[in-house]
């Protein structure tokens, strides 16, 4: 059986786990803070928090950005729901731009005509996503946040090691934190770091940074310097108005919850697990490029392809979606061959939630036209050659 994307695990994983479950500590243990600095240094960003998964890095954004009752967020329509659901857990309101039938990315122009169409301040922010792990031009989308006063979510959860060149001709990688204000990763089995469930907040912001800290841990601080209640308080006795020496210190039991938080804590284990698979991330891009290349190479001038990822600079290919107009029929023959391709994705804004929001048919027509045709092969780090020979075959065979 051949899926659309699979997880591998090492022995080194297996070792690295093992031993942290054997350690101290299951949870709030040293391994968060090794996962997060190593992340942070992969990506190149200056802060990293490590979450519960990728949903909970999201929603901590929201919250950490103040999105609140009916502040108006742009995103799009092909992408995980958990990228609009995140505005809805704070009251907000979801638009939808479209997309570019291109790159299958938040097509700027959309978004452009959507913040052009109502007075400045409409808008509060954009969650553009590196869909397919095609990684967005954020600084085209920095300015039009800097002019319009947006704030900025990269959804990056498909493309850890992707990166897109600037107008300088430089590498900008995704979660970098030069144009978002927060960028966010999942490392659900299928996306190129596993770790169960799991998830990712980058940042250059350091108040964001600290924000996120408290809110990740039911917003509780254990930082002296911000501590709101007095030491007399703390300590649980009278001011110190009658005594000799005043209390100059809290007491190391004492802590304060200050803001509504959550308990969105990754475990031990599971950093170390994320941990680890980081160690290969690079060459598991590499080989993802490979087979995007091959894929691409085999689907060139072929007519019942409609179109397909191609091979792309700094695409770090979480996804291959090629288009075809009978997509159901390939992709029930694909499962009578042991091939279980995806569907990425159903447009957001048709889901019937977004609907009873008052979305409906028609009302983005390029993710509509999309979603008619694409399909998603297999793409993952340990398919190999002959396997992706027997999809490619396989494929050809259904239309020939
Ligand atoms: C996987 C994914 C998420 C959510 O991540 P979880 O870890 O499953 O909560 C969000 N956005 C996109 C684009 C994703 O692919």
């Amino acid at each position: 059986m051949i899926p659309y994307g699979k997880q591998y695990i090492s022995l080194e994983d297996l070792k690295v786990v093992t031993e942290t479950l054997q350690s101290d500590f299951l949870t709030q243990g040293p391994k968060i803070k090794e996962f997060e600095d190593n992340f942070a240094k992969y990506v190149g960003a200056k802060y990293a928090v490590a979450l519960a998964n990728g949903t909970a890095a999201l929603h901590l954004c929201t919250l950490a950005l103040g999105v609140k009752e009916r502040d108006k967020v742009i995103t799009t329509p092909i992408t995980f729901a958990a990228s609009a659901n995140c505005v809805r857990y704070c009251g907000g309101e979801v638009v939808f731009g479209d997309i570019n039938p291109e790159t299958y990315l938040l097509d700027i122009d959309s978004v452009k005509a959507l913040l052009e169409s109502a007075p400045k301040g409409t808008y509060k922010g954009l969650i553009p996503v590196d869909f397919a792990g095609r990684a967005i031009n954020l600084e085209e989308y920095r300015k039009l946040a800097h002019e319009y006063g947006l704030w900025i979510i990269e959804d990056a959860c498909h493309a850890p090691g992707g990166y897109f060149i600037d107008s300088m001709g430089k590498q900008q990688h995704c979660g970098n934190g030069n144009f978002a204000d927060l960028a966010i990763f999942s490392f659900h089995p299928v996306k190129h770091i596993a770790s169960g469930e799991g998830g990712m907040i980058t940042t250059n912001d350091e108040q964001l940074y600290k924000k996120l800290l408290m809110l990740r841990t039911h917003g509780i601080t254990r930082d002296e310097n911000l501590f709101q209640n007095s030491i007399d308080f703390a300590i649980g006795q009278q001011p110190t108005a009658n005594l000799e020496t005043p209390n100059s210190n809290y007491p190391a039991w004492y802590m304060e919850m200050q803001i509504l938080g959550y308990n969105y804590r990754l475990t031990d284990f599971q950093a170390a697990l994320g941990n680890s698979q980081l160690q290969r991330a690079d060459q598991g891009i590499q080989r993802r490029r490979e087979i995007a290349a091959k894929y691409a190479e085999a689907f060139t001038n072929k007519s019942f392809i409609k179109g397909q990822s191609g091979v792309v600079e700094g695409h770090a290919y979480h996804l291959y979606v090629i288009e075809v107009e009978d997509r159901l029929g390939l992709y029930n023959f694909l499962r009578t061959q042991n091939i279980f391709s995806q569907i990425h994705y159903i447009p957001c804004h048709l889901m019937p939630y977004y609907r009873s929001l008052g979305w409906q048919e028609g009302d983005r027509q390029a993710s509509e036209t999309y979603y008619k045709h694409c399909i998603s092969l297999p793409m993952y780090p340990t398919l190999i050659e002959e396997e992706q020979d027997y999809v490619i075959t396989k494929i050809f065979s259904y239309f020939e």
